[in-house]
């Protein structure tokens, strides 16, 4: 039986309702499911809210991007992922509010990036690639651009424009790995450090310090499952987990049709993450 703890929903940049969501993965026969809404647990609450179909087991999620720690210095952010934390804690609703002005002060600023590069598009233009609820987001501009003739896929607008470092690349207020890490664990929560294998750090020793670092903040997992990471990758990452005994989870990043080529529950087809790592990481303590 197949879970996917790593979905996006459309309270964030996905496609899907977490209704829709829900429905999918009961007609999927997923064993167990997550919502990981970049920095907003309004996905798990609604999907929580609506009811959760008899075999599929549920635990609340997030995906809070958080900043780079001092160790490894640059752009861009890390993402950590919350699981089974409690979805009224104030202090975790309060810092994902905060989170969210952030995302929403930051669309204008890239479209205004873009317009200095001659790009002649607008807030609107992204908007009207969303359905109607979800959180605009760098997808939705890569989209508008793509829709507009000015990229030929949004791979292609993320690796000229909008990707970290790239020109019309703009930063947003983030919080600490550490802070990200105690708000889910205060909550309630486990955190998990997602897609590893992004950071793209090809020095095994460094990628173990900062585990190591990161655990020491209060870390209890690695994404080790993850349709981008190469079998080596995967390999290389359980062993991590096992030296530094954290838990080892894994999922796809469905986004639904704005990332249409992965699948809930199997990815790109290819994909799958044992039902074992959901028992664990339902019975680990907190
Ligand atoms: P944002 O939340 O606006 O920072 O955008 C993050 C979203 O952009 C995530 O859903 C990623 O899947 C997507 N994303 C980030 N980098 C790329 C890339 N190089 N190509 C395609 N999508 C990307
Ligand atoms: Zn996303
Ligand atoms: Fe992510
Ligand atoms: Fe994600």
């Amino acid at each position: 039986m197949n879970i996917d703890l790593h979905v996006h929903s459309n309270a964030s940049d996905g496609t899907l309702s977490p209704i829709e969501l829900l429905t999918l993965a009961d007609r999927l026969k997923i064993g167990a499911l997550a919502i990981t809404d970049h920095d907003t647990i309004d996905g798990s609450k609604s999907a929580l809210a609506a009811g959760i179909p008899d075999q599929l087991h549920f635990i609340t999620g997030v995906e809070i991007s958080a900043s780079r720690p001092p160790s490894f210095p640059g752009p861009g952010s890390f993402h950590l992922l919350g699981y089974r934390f409690r979805t009224d804690d104030p202090v975790l609703n309060n810092i994902l509010r905060k989170l969210q002005g952030a995302r929403e002060q930051r669309n204008p600023r890239i479209i205004e990036r873009l317009a200095g590069l001659g790009f002649d598009i607008r807030l609107e233009d992204a908007q009207a690639e969303t359905s109607d609820k979800s959180q605009l987001g760098r997808p939705h501009i890569a989209s508008a651009m793509v829709t507009k003739g000015f990229a030929g896929s949004i791979n292609e607008a993320f690796d000229r424009y909008l990707g970290t470092g790239k020109p019309a690349y703009v930063d947003k207020y983030r919080i600490s790995c550490s802070s990200a890490i105690r708000v889910i664990s205060d909550a309630g929560g486990i955190s998990v450090l997602a897609h590893p294998g992004l950071l793209n750090i090809t020095d095994p020793h460094r990628l173990d310090r900062l585990i190591g670092e990161l655990k020491s903040m209060g870390l209890q997992g690695i994404e080790v499952y993850y349709p981008e990471h190469t079998r080596a990758q995967t390999a290389q990452f359980s062993k991590m987990a096992i030296r530094h005994k954290l838990l080892v989870t894994g999922g796809t990043d469905f986004h639904g049709a704005i990332k249409p080529d992965i699948q809930l529950g199997i990815g790109r087809g290819d994909f799958s993450v044992p039902y074992e790592l959901f028992k664990q990481l339902e019975s680990a303590s907190v």
